[in-house]
């Protein structure tokens, strides 16, 4: 258990328990890829007058081997957002730790206990203009209210304080183009409550066709560039429908942060000597791309942050079907996003996140030829269109 030496004493045995158990559940929830990303989601306690918020940056896969959780004082957040005025920094010595950016949702919330998380299947439906009727019938029964897309922080805040004043018993959050808030008096009914609203929305992914195997033999002759070992991630390239959802814009602000307001999407007809091109004259060199038809390519310098970013987005995609309505991010909510409040907050998440912390991707396999040729163009050094009768190797991964 990580020792919070510097930070003030819980005053009761109670209340350690209490701390315990939050650091147990958020170390639970930060190992599940479909609820947490790298170091996305935040949860928090409230215990005498101090919410404990998950710093930003940190993972909460970590809580219980570093430390993860700032104290913030709740009266002096309240006070600041009745006046308009930003969140007080800690003043913790030694510690360079800043309260997450949700901090302001999580004080606005009455409950003890707040757990956010970027839910897969839940952002499969807050993807969807047809979102809250959608989830009318699966949540039903439940004290869950729809939260319109707003940005992280105190616009976010302010939009929870409303619904609460109309429903003020509401303990379950469905953020649009966001992901999850789930509410309650401590972390076990938080634990019980989270399953049973993911039991509820869960959907099976659709299957897509296997990766096309010329892709991966011409990557390996490629030092920089990997063809990643989980076959799932490859639907990104080979599924025609996730490349029809992916083109028409951004889903959701992690994916605009992670992996850039235009996915990088080649025909399969890029030669391998040209992918070096390709990428020449760009502000910023590409950690991957989506080869049509073909797979995902990542280069070595891909941090886990969008790694982990483009497999979650893998397993959106494919829950998504051809005709949901979607709601992209418009273009001022883009560039609101990428303002630099969120810039700040993204080298904050980098911080935590060096490149190649993602590259456990093996570039086995024996060598072919050094070009990604359109299909059919008959050679063996060049990539067949993806196979009608490849078949699915793809199994729910819940
Ligand atoms: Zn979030």
């Amino acid at each position: 258990m990580v020792k919070h030496s510097r930070l003030p004493k819980l005053s009761s045995g109670a209340c350690e328990k209490e701390f315990a158990s939050l650091l147990e559940l958020s170390a639970r929830l930060g190992c599940d890829p479909m609820l947490v990303q790298a170091n996305n989601g935040n949860t928090s306690i409230k215990l005498d007058g101090i919410l404990w918020i998950k710093a930003s940056g940190k993972c909460l896969a970590n809580a219980k081997r570093e430390q993860t959780f700032v104290p913030v004082d709740l009266a002096a957040i309240k006070e600041s957002l009745r006046n308009n005025m930003e969140i007080p920094r800690t003043n913790i010595p030694e510690s360079q730790l800043q309260p997450s950016i949700e901090t302001a949702m999580h004080a606005v919330l009455p409950h003890h206990v707040v757990v956010h998380v970027h839910s897969v299947n839940t952002i499969a439906w807050a993807i969807r203009e047809d979102g809250p009727r959608q989830l009318n019938k699966r949540l039903a029964g439940l004290y869950w209210q729809w939260v319109p897309y707003v940005p992280s922080g105190i616009p976010l805040a302010r939009q929870i304080e409303g619904i609460l004043r109309e429903a003020p018993e509401t303990n379950i959050f469905v953020l649009g183009n966001h992901g999850l808030v789930v509410c309650g008096r401590d972390c076990e009914c938080v634990d019980a409550l989270l399953r049973e609203v993911e039991r509820r929305v869960a959907i099976t992914p659709r299957p897509s066709p296997e990766p096309v195997a010329g892709l991966f033999a011409v990557m390996s002759r490629s030092s920089q560039w990997r063809f990643p070992d989980l076959q799932a991630l490859h639907a990104l390239g080979t599924d025609a429908i996730s490349r029809m959802i992916l083109r028409k814009g951004v889903l959701y602000p992690c994916q605009l942060i992670f992996l850039g307001p235009k996915l990088t999407i080649l025909p399969c007809s890029v030669p391998l000597s040209r992918l070096a091109d390709y990428f020449t004259g760009r502000a910023e060199a590409q950690s991957y791309a989506i080869v049509e038809g073909g797979g995902v390519i990542v280069n070595e310098k891909i941090n886990r942050a969008e790694y982990e970013t483009l497999i979650a987005l893998m397993q959106v995609v494919q829950r998504v079907e051809t005709s949901a309505p979607l709601r992209y991010l418009t273009e001022t909510e883009i560039s609101s996003v990428l303002a630099d409040g969120t810039h700040r907050y993204r080298e904050s998440v980098m911080a935590g996140y060096p490149p190649g912390a993602g590259s456990t991707l093996s570039a086995r396999g024996s060598g072919a030829g050094s070009t990604l040729s359109p299909p059919g163009s008959g050679a063996g050094s060049t990539l067949s269109p993806p196979g009608s009768g490849a078949g699915s190797t793809l199994s729910p991964p819940d």
